[in-house]
């Protein structure tokens, strides 16, 4: 199926994917059916965002993100 945005057959999504400390990776497009890191362009660490809080030390480990 295209994406209707840009007409790409391609599965991809228009979201940026944030990588967390161990790994874990949640995307900003709350439809993405897919977290695979081929499918976004844009992925960014988390850190890079400032806008999570798995670098402090409490949350470096374990991995705590409920998504
Ligand atoms: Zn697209
Ligand atoms: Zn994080
Ligand atoms: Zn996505």
């Amino acid at each position: 199926m295209d994406c209707l945005t840009c007409g790409n057959g391609l599965d991809h999504c228009h979201g940026t994917l944030i990588v967390h400390v161990g790994g874990a990776v949640d995307c900003t497009d709350g439809d993405c059916a897919d977290h695979d890191r081929i499918r976004h362009a844009l992925i960014v660490d988390c850190e890079f965002l400032g806008a999570c809080d798995c670098h402090t030390p409490e949350h470096a480990a374990p991995l705590r993100h409920a998504s």
